[in-house]
C-alpha cells in the first residue's frame, strides 16, 4: 500500500457511449449522456483486504443486537476506523424496545459542509427464517452485512491515506435485518433511530450517500434500485456509469430493479437525503441471492470478484466526483 501524493491533475477525458450491448457503439447522439471523467490515479482497492474484514466479522459469530459477539464486533470494528483515522461516535438507545449501536466514523472536518454519507449495516439476522430446515438458526450474515461493511473498512484504509477534498462520513447501521414479513417499518431500525436522534450530524449535512448491501456474492449484479432511481437519479446513473467504464457493466447492469425498502428508503424518504443502494437482485424476479436469509450465508458464498467491482468502481466514483460537481 503506497502512500505516495496522488497527481489531482491526472484527468483524462473518456467518452461516454451508451448502454447499447450492440457492436459497434451508436455515434453519441444529441441524447446521448455527456462524457464523464474518470481520475487516473487513484487508490487500488483490495479484494483481498475486503474478504478478510467479512472474515473477521464472521469469526465473531452473528452479530445480533444484545448478544456479547455484536458487542465484541461492534469494539473491533471502532478501533479499526480509529485506526485509520477517523474520529468515531458510538450511538448507542433503544428503538422499540431493541438495543440500537451505530458506529459513525467522521473523515475531514466536522466544519466540513457539505458531507457525504456511505453505510452498510452492521448487525445480523438472528433467525433463518428462509432456510427450508433450521429456520430458528442465526443467520451468518456473510453477504447480508459483512460485505458492505467490509468494502467500507477498505475505502476507509484509502481515506486515511488519501484524503478527499471533501468530508466523508461512514456509517454503519445497527438492526436493519430484526424484520418480520409484512410488519411495517420493522426493519432498517438503526437508521430510523439515527434519524429521531441524528448525530454528529444532522441529514441536512450530506449531499448525498451510498448504501452497500450484499455486495460480495458470487455472480452478483446490481440493478438499479427504484428509490435510488426517484431520489438520486443522476448520482445513480453516474455510478453505474462509473462501473462501466471499468469493465463491470455485467455487473452494475441497466436495468429498473425494484423499490427495496432498506436503510437508504428511509434516509431518502425521511431523512432528505439522496441515497443510491448498490444491493444484489435477481433481475428475473427470484429474490436477492440463494443463500439470503439461510444458514449457507456465509464465507462460501463470497466471490472476492463482486467485492472487487463494487469497492473499484466506489474508490474511483469518490476519487473523480464530489458534492461540488456533482449534484445527486
Ligand atoms: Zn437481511
Amino acid at each position: 500500500m503506497g502512500n505516495a501524493p496522488m497527481r489531482w491533475w491526472a484527468w483524462i477525458p473518456i467518452l461516454w457511449m451508451g448502454w447499447s450491448c450492440q457492436s459497434p457503439p451508436p455515434p453519441p447522439s444529441s441524447s446521448s449522456p455527456p462524457p464523464i471523467l474518470l481520475r487516473t490515479e487513484r487508490p487500488a482497492f483490495s479484494a483481498d483486504s475486503a474478504y478478510k474484514w467479512i472474515e473477521t466479522q464472521l469469526h465473531f459469530g452473528p452479530r445480533i443486537p444484545g448478544t456479547s459477539a455484536h458487542a465484541a464486533c461492534a469494539e473491533w470494528l471502532v478501533a479499526e476506523l480509529q485506526r485509520r483515522g477517523a474520529r468515531v461516535t458510538q450511538q448507542r438507545g433503544t428503538f422499540r424496545g431493541t438495543p440500537i449501536r451505530n458506529i459513525i466514523a467522521a473523515f475531514g472536518a466536522d466544519s466540513m459542509r457539505p458531507r457525504v454519507l456511505l453505510s452498510a449495516h452492521w448487525d445480523s439476522r438472528p433467525w433463518a427464517d428462509r432456510d427450508p430446515t433450521q429456520g430458528n438458526a442465526p443467520v451468518p450474515g456473510a453477504n447480508d452485512g459483512a460485505s458492505g461493511v467490509a468494502v467500507l473498512l477498505e475505502v476507509a484504509r484509502h481515506l486515511s491515506q488519501n484524503a478527499l477534498p471533501y468530508a466523508v462520513d461512514i456509517i454503519f447501521w445497527d438492526a436493519e435485518d430484526l424484520g418480520r414479513e409484512g410488519v411495517e417499518d420493522s426493519y432498517c431500525l438503526g437508521s430510523q433511530y439515527w434519524l429521531a436522534h441524528p448525530e454528529p450530524f444532522p441529514p441536512s449535512s450530506y449531499a448525498w450517500g451510498i448504501h452497500l448491501d450484499m455486495v460480495g456474492g458470487r455472480q452478483a449484479v446490481f440493478p438499479q434500485e427504484a428509490y435510488s432511481r426517484e431520489y438520486a437519479p443522476n448520482l445513480l446513473n453516474h455510478i453505474w456509469q462509473v462501473a462501466r467504464l471499468l469493465g463491470y457493466e455485467r455487473i452494475f447492469i441497466p436495468l429498473s430493479g425494484e423499490p427495496i425498502t432498506d436503510d437508504p428508503y428511509y434516509l431518502s424518504s425521511k431523512g432528505g437525503i439522496p441515497m443510491v443502494n448498490i444491493i444484489q437482485r435477481d433481475p428475473m424476479g427470484k429474490g436477492f441471492f440463494p443463500e439470503w436469509h439461510t444458514t449457507r450465508d456465509d464465507i462460501s458464498v463470497i466471490d472476492r470478484a463482486t467485492l472487487q467491482a463494487v469497492g473499484e468502481t466506489l474508490i474511483a466514483f469518490l476519487y473523480s466526483f464530489s458534492p461540488q460537481t456533482l449534484s445527486p
